[in-house]
């Protein structure tokens, strides 16, 4: 249906730029035309009756006349042709950009929408089966406590995905960042301490300039940080690295987060920004994922006035920079 509007809509032009250039010609022919019979009429005042001309009327200011207007005529309709051709070509072009983006963003909301499903229903099905186990089957304590603690991980990934989902909702309207002079290095040495905790099988090298104080939104920097070095670990195939650091030099403060992964091509490295963009197509993918934390990490970095982007790895993955 789209491609079909699509070749309709370049008929519709290129038939627009068909009939401005046949409406340009018809009309020099015309103004042509007029010339060469308003060039005759005057001949015909100056022949004699033996039909012979007495005056090379090229020679005439009458004739120089009507040459500078024919002249004018045709740079006005050559002009004409150009502009509104020009407006035509841009149209065309805007018409297409505008186009392939809304495109764009109905291929990322469906892909979001299979996504999110999937998220949701696993989570779900997962605790259902555990409640259904319970209901079932006698289970001794030790079973029972195992059960519930998967259970309520479970219910903490969904709580912390509908946080994500709602955060990513605010960024772009109301949120309000609770800004405060913050010890960057201390911040970061208690994420990653925590965050080597959860992961303690993880290969992850930390080196931190200390003191480094800046004023952020603390939670905000730590979901940065936790979504970046759980990317690290989501998009790796062998046994994850990942290489923490942050220096400051003046006023200038880097935060560089590198990792073994599969890493990001080159031309998706703007892309994984975007809200809802995974790499890939929905079908073809195993992670999961809904495609917001890079967003979300984006408009955060943002409101703290720094800049974010992915490097090349010299681990061989992805390289997440952060300056501000
Ligand atoms: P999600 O992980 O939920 O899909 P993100 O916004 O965090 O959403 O990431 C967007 C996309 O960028 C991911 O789907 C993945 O394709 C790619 N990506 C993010 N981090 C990494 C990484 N460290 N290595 C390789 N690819 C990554």
């Amino acid at each position: 249906m789209n491609n079909r509007l699509r070749i309709l809509s370049f008929i519709v032009m290129t038939y627009m730029l068909a009939a401005l250039c046949w409406w340009a010609v018809l009309l020099h022919r015309k103004n042509t035309d007029v010339f060469k019979l308003e060039s005759q009429l005057l001949q015909e005042r100056f022949i004699n009756d033996a039909g012979i001309p007495t005056v090379d009327v090229t020679t005439l200011p009458e004739y120089e006349e009507l040459k500078a207007s024919f002249d004018r005529q045709m740079m006005m309709i050559t002009g004409e042709a150009l502009v509104f051709g020009l407006v035509l070509i841009m149209g065309i072009y805007f018409i297409n950009r505008a186009f392939n983006r809304e495109l764009a963003i109905a291929e990322k909301q469906k892909n979001f929408l299979l996504s999110i499903t999937h998220e949701l229903k696993s989570p779900l099905a997962s605790i259902s089966l555990i409640l259904d186990t319970f209901i079932k089957r006698d289970l001794p304590k030790e079973k029972v406590q195992e059960l519930s603690a998967d259970a309520l991980q479970e219910s903490t990934r969904l709580n912390e995905l509908f946080n994500k989902i709602l955060l990513a909702t605010r960024l772009g309207n109301t949120h309000q960042f609770h800004m405060q002079d913050t010890d960057i290095s201390n911040l970061l040495s208690k994420t990653v301490e925590k965050f080597q905790r959860v992961y303690p099988n993880v290969k992850l090298e930390a080196n931190i300039d200390e003191n480094v104080v800046k004023s952020v939104d603390q939670d905000a920097m730590i979901s940065v940080v936790n979504n970046l070095l759980e990317n690290a670990i989501k998009y790796s195939t062998k046994s994850p690295e990942i290489r923490l650091s942050l220096h400051k030099q003046s006023e200038k403060v880097t935060l560089l987060i590198a990792d073994n992964g599969i890493g990001i091509p080159t031309r998706e490295r703007t892309n994984v920004f975007e809200q809802f963009y995974r790499i890939g197509s929905e079908d073809t993918r195993t992670s999961k994922g809904t495609g917001l934390g890079l967003y979300i990490a984006k408009e955060i970095i943002m409101a703290h006035k720094g800049k974010i982007k992915v490097t090349d790895s010299p681990l061989g993955g992805s390289q997440f920079e952060i300056i501000f």
